[in-house]
């Protein structure tokens, strides 16, 4: 440090932060599970979770600030075990600024199952404006599960991973923990209405057809919201 703009890397490591510290008091993950990263597109610098801290103890000072290689840059911990992972999706699309991974458990639910989240929803439609992609298996801690995202995602804000969890993408860290809070409700509701099936021995869920699937979709990018 530092030919970097200080005040640059501050609100990163703040809007960082707040992914982070959100994730638990959202539901999403337990203890030191789980870890959101966001990229400053001026600077391409990425700052991410530092490993194995527990995230209703991370302070923004904790948050590790590294290059699109891996370098740290700024930060006295260790960065995130995903870290090689959230930085092959930054250097392979440049409108990502933001990543969120997270191991809530209806969506790995389906992640264990190996079972694409499907379009149940209206919600789903207009977010996610199709099914939520599975990628294979991936080993943790390399570049693997940076390419299984980049392969797989294709137009989706989201994907699981087989066996282990999610990941979301977004403009910033905060969309990316949107997506992330909207992929767990989906997934808890199919589980919910397939169990209430289940216990009355009715016929299976039925997904949304693809005209009603892209209406909600365009409703969602065109009306909806402040503008
Ligand atoms: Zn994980």
């Amino acid at each position: 440090m530092s030919d970097f703009d200080t005040n640059t890397l501050d609100q990163l490591r703040q809007k960082v932060w707040e992914a982070n510290t959100s994730l638990p008091k959202a539901g999403l993950v337990k203890w030191a599970q789980g870890n959101a990263s966001g990229r400053d597109p001026e600077t391409n610098l990425v700052a991410i979770k530092p490993s194995g801290v527990q995230l209703d103890q991370l302070t923004v000072e904790q948050i590790v600030i590294v290059d699109l290689e891996g370098n740290v840059v700024d930060g006295d911990m260790k960065p995130s075990i995903d870290t090689a992972s959230h930085l092959y999706v930054y250097r392979h699309r440049d409108d990502v600024n933001g990543i969120v991974h997270t191991h809530s458990p209806h969506a790995t639910s389906f992640a264990v199952r190996g079972e694409p989240i499907g379009v149940y929803t209206t919600t789903a439609a207009a977010l996610f404006g199709g099914a939520i992609p599975i990628s294979r298996f991936a080993t943790i801690g390399e570049e693997a599960i940076g390419c299984e995202i980049v392969t797989k995602i294709g137009n989706s804000s989201a994907i699981l991973l087989r066996s282990h969890g999610v990941f979301t993408i977004g403009v910033t860290p905060n969309e990316a923990l949107k997506y992330a809070i909207y992929v767990e409700e989906e997934a808890e509701i199919i589980n919910l209405a397939r169990q209430q099936l289940a216990l009355q021995q009715k016929a299976p869920l039925i997904e949304l057809d693809s005209e009603l699937v892209a209406e909600a979709r365009r409703m969602y990018l065109h009306d909806y919201g402040q503008q």
